[in-house]
């Protein structure tokens, strides 16, 4: 047949691909989504060679934040071309999904979704490939880190209580399934009044800080709650894609990530 059969035995790594790593969060709304397409922005700009797979099949992000519209299309109708931005080549289930409509699809048709995107998509030679994984700890993240072999996976939290309880259960998941966790990012952590310079801790401080130190794992950056960042994921071009404070940020991290 034509869908890559049910691998047998230890999970598996995609031909051509070097580095696999699934960004996750446990809540939604944190920032995963934002990290993931500026991440895939600045490692661009670093000169490598990035993929960026959106499987948040229940609110696929990175169509508007990365600014690809149209549809992926098939010369022979079995490899799905992707669709490249701002350096980075893009495949999202958004695009095989119709937008405003509520995704019904049971575990079996989602792991076929992402099993063909990562399988039949004509991804290239790639350095990294990063997957923007849905919120939470269901099928999708289970199948695909017993299936694919991650080289890890980063989560993301905002240092808010409810959001790191969240992280918790994601951290312990990847634990569990044996998928190493390259990092936790801070997404949100401070906000910078750009009237008179005041910082607020708007949904906490440093929580995040001490699950990394408690796990042993490196706090790969703590990102300030920004405007620009907003604009710019509304916008379809990443705030990394700029000159900027922001873009500094993200370049320390995807150096920290890949060098
Ligand atoms: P998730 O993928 O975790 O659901 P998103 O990346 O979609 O989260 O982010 C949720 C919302 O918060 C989006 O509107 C996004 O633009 C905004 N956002 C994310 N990170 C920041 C930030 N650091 N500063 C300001 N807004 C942010």
């Amino acid at each position: 047949g034509r869908h890559p059969t049910p691998q047998q035995g230890g999970p598996q790594g995609v031909p051509g691909i070097k580095r696999i790593i699934a960004i996750g969060s446990g809540k939604g709304g944190v920032g995963k989504s934002t990290v993931s397409s500026n991440l895939a922005v600045a490692l661009a700009k670093q000169g490598k060679k990035v993929g960026l797979l959106d499987a948040d099949i229940y609110g696929p992000s990175q169509p508007r934040m990365m600014g690809v519209s149209g549809k992926p299309t098939s010369k022979d109708g079995e490899n799905i071309d992707p669709l490249t931005a701002h350096g980075v080549t893009v495949m999202s289930i958004g695009f095989m999904v119709e937008e405003d409509k509520a995704v019904i699809w049971r575990g079996p048709m989602l792991m076929g979704a992402l099993q063909q995107l990562l399988g039949q998509v004509k991804w290239g030679e790639l350095d990294v490939l990063l997957i923007d994984l849905p919120p939470g700890t269901g099928d999708i993240q289970l199948t695909l880190c017993q299936r694919t072999n991650l080289t890890g996976a980063i989560v993301v939290s905002t240092p808010q209580d409810v959001a790191l309880l969240d992280a918790r259960k994601a951290l312990d998941m990847f634990s569990t399934l044996k998928t190493p966790v390259l990092g936790l990012i801070e997404n949100m952590s401070v906000f910078h009044c750009p009237n008179c310079g005041h910082e607020s801790h708007i949904f906490g401080h440093g929580g995040v800080a001490a699950e990394a130190d408690k796990l042993g794992v490196p706090l790969l950056g703590a990102l300030p709650i920004d405007l620009d960042t907003r604009l710019a994921g509304d916008s379809g071009t990443p705030v990394a894609a700029k000159e900027g404070p922001m873009a500094d940020h993200y370049s320390a991290i995807a150096k920290r990530l890949v060098d």
